[in-house]
């Protein structure tokens, strides 16, 4: 990372600082946007000439399947994911295959060719914490960090029971450093605990069975926490009752729980500068809105009910959203939310897989396949859009297809292109079934962003939600030297030329990752370290000595011993903890 870049005469796309196009150059020194360069350093400097193209941060993924125990389970069991899609070894970079789930050197480099410089993995149980470290430190090229599983946890259900919030926030907090994780994330609350026994949970005030609690209760018990301890981000939700006709309801309403629980963020990092606020101000992330937004009441009368939803977050500020889009074509559906991928396997006869994580988690796995021609596939298309397009403010969005559950990451130049491009949602609704255009508002919306929007969507946003900001999704002085070139002339940009969108997308011109130039036209041309961060969360001592008390206690219903089960720093490559004060 030593050394210096320059970046000259590009359009600069940087919202987080505001600028919005202007012909700007961006020095790099030492891996950290610099003010400028001397003399010296710029007759040393590698120079990329972007004149007549756009300049964005690296772009910045909050929410996909990347690493651990569940995705190597799903490539495991999909050999047919893998002959079709491979990748020769250069001299430079490792072979690999996969096209849904690929092997994580794939992964890694297709990332980088689209300009994708830090990726967070979305669900780790904690049992299978240290998997989830070694696939990630596997995988080259990207920053990462991964969200804990805790909305189903015996010990924290236990604590809610008995409402001892000091002791379920001692928990969090010691979880987050042994597993070296760096947020909560909360799927399908109380509903995966009944999946043990076969069962689900459909309603916000159902007690599940054994502990007696409800998913209202999750939600609010973690958001309370989250907040108290000062987290970086706020509590990753994935709502009760996925996948199922009509559950935009309790999707709308579980969004109502966290509104009033008042942020705070408190985390001790070098704040990169900024003009805007980048701390983040919302105290809930729904993720794949679009998976949750079903109405109807069967597969026969469903219909789209993600505008009752966008109302409701149009209104407020306390949400931000990722949408989960679902672009066509081949997808591995998986996720902690066991019953949901059960009642996907009664629908399409695939082959499943399920797991109960002992007593913290589950999961589920099953091939997908998105077909334009299927009435239900076609309206989850343009569900996916609406999610992007009927929320007014960009800064409450995130762009992400809940890789590979919709499809997989190497389709976001699609959904940037139909956000971007009314003639390409026309093309579309065209060869689909005519659900995408009956159902939903998707085809009277004519809204198409701008770049500086979508530098929003697929940046500083993500970056901003997940408390990353300091360093990521910006161009401002001390961020990160992560950057991405794309080949798109703002000057002569033509939304109807969605060709040129889709290839400008497809291959970056140049991904630049901490300064160093790492693809060029979507080639690899240099692996430079990566890191890897989670929260350090700092509580009182007597307050963890009395929660491990508990723990150890119960340990011995864990299949493994209690000293083999904190992931060590050596899993992770160059640990970064980011400090959080909860006591501050
Ligand atoms: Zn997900």
């Amino acid at each position: 990372m030593a050394g210096t870049t320059a970046i000259k005469n590009g359009y600069i796309f940087d919202p987080l600082n505001e600028i919005n196009g202007e012909i700007m150059d961006i020095f790099i020194r030492d891996g950290k946007i610099a003010r400028e360069l001397s003399a010296v350093e710029l007759k040393n400097a590698k120079v990329i000439d972007a004149s007549g193209m756009t300049v964005m941060p690296g772009g910045v993924d909050s929410h996909s399947h990347v690493a651990g125990a569940k995705v190597n389970a799903g490539r495991s069991m999909r050999p047919e994911d893998h002959y079709k899609a491979n990748l020769q070894k250069t001299s430079l970079t490792h072979s690999g295959s996969g096209y849904t789930v690929p092997s994580v050197y794939k992964q890694g480099y297709d990332y980088s060719a689209m300009g994708y410089t830090t990726v967070f993995e979305a669900a780790v149980p904690p049992l299978e914490a240290r998997h989830t470290h070694e696939e990630m430190r596997a995988t080259p090229l990207l920053d990462m960090g991964g969200y804990l599983v805790l909305g189903n946890n015996f010990f924290l259900m236990r604590y809610f029971r008995d409402g001892d919030m000091e002791k379920a926030a001692a928990y969090v907090a010691w979880m987050m450093k042994t597993h070296k994780t760096y947020g909560i994330k909360c799927v399908n609350p109380a509903g995966v605990e009944n999946w043990g026994w076969g069962k689900n949970i459909t309603s916000l005030d159902e007690a599940n069975i054994h502990f007696e609690i409800t998913p209202r209760e999750v939600i609010k018990g973690l958001a309370e926490i989250n907040e108290r301890l000062g987290m970086p981000m706020p509590i990753h939700l994935h709502a009760n009752n996925l996948g199922h006709p009509g559950c935009y309801a309790i999707t709308k309403d579980s969004l109502k729980i966290p509104d009033g629980v008042k942020t705070r963020q408190n985390m001790d990092v070098q704040w990169a500068e900024t003009r805007m606020d980048p701390s983040r101000d919302c105290s809930v992330y729904l993720t794949h809105l679009m998976f949750n937004s079903f109405a109807g009441t069967t597969w026969g009368d469903c219909e789209s009910g993600v505008k009752d939803i966008t109302d409701y977050i149009n209104n407020k500020d306390h949400v931000v959203i990722d949408s989960g889009c679902t672009p066509f074509g081949e997808a591995t559906v998986m996720t902690g939310d066991g019953p949901a991928i059960h009642d996907l396997y009664t629908l399409t006869g695939n082959k499943w897989s399920n797991t109960d994580v002992e007593m913290e988690c589950g999961s589920g796995i099953l091939p997908f396949t998105y077909l334009k021609s299927n009435p239900v596939h076609s309206l989850q298309w343009a569900m996916g859009l609406e999610c992007l397009l009927l929320i007014n403010d960009p800064w409450k969005t995130i762009m992400t297809t809940d890789s590979p559950n919709g499809g997989p990451f190497t389709k976001y130049p699609e959904v940037m292109t139909w956000i971007m491009s009314e003639a390409f949602r026309k093309q579309t609704f065209s060869e689909c079934h005519k659900w995408a255009n009956d159902r939903s508002t998707l085809g009277g919306v004519n809204r198409e962003l701008s770049l500086y929007d979508l530098a929003i969507l697929t940046r500083a946003n993500p970056a901003k939600t997940i408390g990353m900001a300091h360093r990521k999704g910006s161009l401002g002085v001390g961020a990160d030297g992560d950057v991405t070139v794309y080949n798109i002339n703002p000057q002569q940009l033509d939304a109807n030329n969605y060709e040129a969108l889709l290839r400008a997308f497809r291959k970056a011109e140049y991904t630049v990752k901490d300064g160093e130039i790492v693809a060029v036209k979507g080639e690899i041309v240099s692996l430079p370290e990566k890191r890897t961060y989670y929260s350090e969360v700092h509580v009182q001592d007597e307050r963890e000595k009395e929660m491990l008390a508990d723990v150890k206690e119960w340990f011995r219903y864990y299949t493994l011993g209690f000293a083999n089960y904190p992931t060590p720093e050596k899993y992770l490559a160059n640990p970064t903890p980011i400090q959080v004060n909860s006591e501050r």
